[in-house]
């Protein structure tokens, strides 16, 4: 079924190809790429028995291995596991960490056409056909997902900055012309649960490796969600591993949860962790009401990042009664309704029989 808005539950974006450059995961350039839907992708897994997008992830990072690098003292990833994870980014794209905990962007001022804003008018009493004036361009997330607004700067009292020279057009207006009542260009950006301005060179600029240093403050960065955003995002290795990690944390944790007489008061401790850290991950999704085109309505949750969709995935499941838990075999993580459950596979359970019988002949001999 079509939907009459376009973005379909949790669009996001997979490159076909990513590297891994100067701690920096980014798509490979000129690989191409697609939208895709990750809440169908867990539908898919979810009625086939197979791992949700969330638990590959897991998977994924769980067959990583550190080596000796060729700086003295250091371990890194292996060619082989960093291969690995730019295969699963492949499957799935970035996380979208930036979007994650961006809540609004304030773009530097740019000159642009006065006619068809609300100045027009004023512009046309002048009798010009051709006028600038400072732009003021913000990237804004709402629950229907990101928007680019645009509005002139309206100087009261000083009367209006406008130029008529054309080749000043979509250029940046100097710093000497821009009043202080003017917005600055910045970033409100959540860190650690907290709200903080911060300049677009230090919150955005590391998340775009091929913008040049002198433009980090002035560039016009795209709007997250759009093909030309994600071709051009790239995401720290460090970050994604630490957030993935922060989520996987989260689902262990909830995993301790038992009945109230089986449930140790450590136990329900990290259930509360465990709660607080997966609401914080899901917290950028919000709800949207979208009409539907046979005339009914649809709940949808759009979403504007992956880490935040796994979470919000991870929620249905427990709120199904899954939990994540860790083989006591093979170490992986796995996903069961039973919470009593100690092994992945029949393999590992079968596995892990023989070795507890070895250790009571052991005990008794
Ligand atoms: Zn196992």
């Amino acid at each position: 079924m079509t939907t009459l808005y376009e973005p379909a539950v949790g669009r996001w974006w997979r490159a076909e190809r990513y590297d891994i450059r100067e701690g920096l995961i980014r798509p490979v350039e000129g690989a191409g790429g697609e939208f895709y839907d990750p809440w169908e992708e867990y539908g898919l897994a979810r009625e086939n028995g197979l791992p949700t997008p969330y638990e590959s992830l897991f998977e994924m990072m769980s067959q990583l291995e550190l080596e000796p690098s060729s700086s003295e003292g250091a371990v890194a990833f292996s060619a082989r596991s960093l291969r690995r994870l730019t295969d699963w980014c492949a499957g799935h794209g970035l996380l979208g960490l930036l979007p994650h905990r961006t809540r609004l962007v304030t773009l530097t001022p740019r000159w642009r056409r006065a006619e068809g804003n609300i100045l027009g008018p004023i512009v046309a009493s002048w009798g010009k056909d051709y006028v600038l004036v400072p732009m003021l361009e913000e990237l804004v997330v709402g629950s229907g997902g990101w928007l680019r607004t645009g509005r002139p700067y309206i100087v009261g009292g000083e009367g209006i900055v406008a130029t008529e020279n054309r080749e000043d057009e979509g250029r940046v207006v100097p710093l000497e012309l821009r009043d202080k009542s003017w917005p600055s260009p910045g970033v409100l950006i959540d860190v650690k649960g907290r709200l903080q301005n911060q300049s677009l060179s230090i919150a955005w600029h590391p998340y775009f490796p091929d913008v040049p240093s002198h433009e980090s403050e002035s560039h016009p960065y795209p709007l997250p969600g759009t093909q030309r955003f994600f071709e051009s995002y790239a995401e720290p290795l460090d970050a994604f591993l630490t957030t993935a990690a922060d989520l996987r944390r989260a689902l262990l944790l909830l995993g301790e949860l038992a009945p109230r007489e089986e449930v140790s008061p450590s136990a329900r401790q990290h259930v509360g962790m465990g709660q607080r850290l997966l609401d914080a991950l899901a917290s950028p999704i919000s709800p949207s009401i979208w009409p539907q085109e046979d005339g009914t309505f649809r709940l949808a949750w759009p979403t504007p990042s992956l880490i935040g969709a796994y979470a919000f995935m991870a929620m249905r499941d427990l709120e199904g009664q899954q939990r994540l838990l860790v083989c006591g075999v093979c170490s992986r993580p796995f996903v069961t309704k039973a919470y009593q459950a100690k092994y992945c596979s029949e393999k590992c359970r079968h596995t892990g029989q023989k070795r507890a019988q070895r250790q009571r002949a052991k005990e008794r001999s």
